[in-house]
């Protein structure tokens, strides 16, 4: 087997992560295109990642 199945937690689908993935990475849901930041492998927890804060303002 490879890679590894999260959930996104915004929209509950399932997110493919490689079988190489490690804490602190960033994927992208496939279907609502929210940035997921791995928090943990085991248990696999992903989490919302922060906005990065360019480009904020004018
Ligand atoms: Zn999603």
């Amino acid at each position: 087997m490879s890679g590894k199945i999260a959930e996104c937690p915004e929209c509950a689908a399932k997110v493919a992560l490689p079988a190489d993935v490690m804490e602190g990475e960033i994927v992208q849901c496939p279907e609502c295109g929210l940035e997921l930041e791995v928090l943990s492998l085991n248990p696999l927890s992903l989490a919302q990642a922060p906005e990065e804060e360019e480009d904020w303002g004018e």
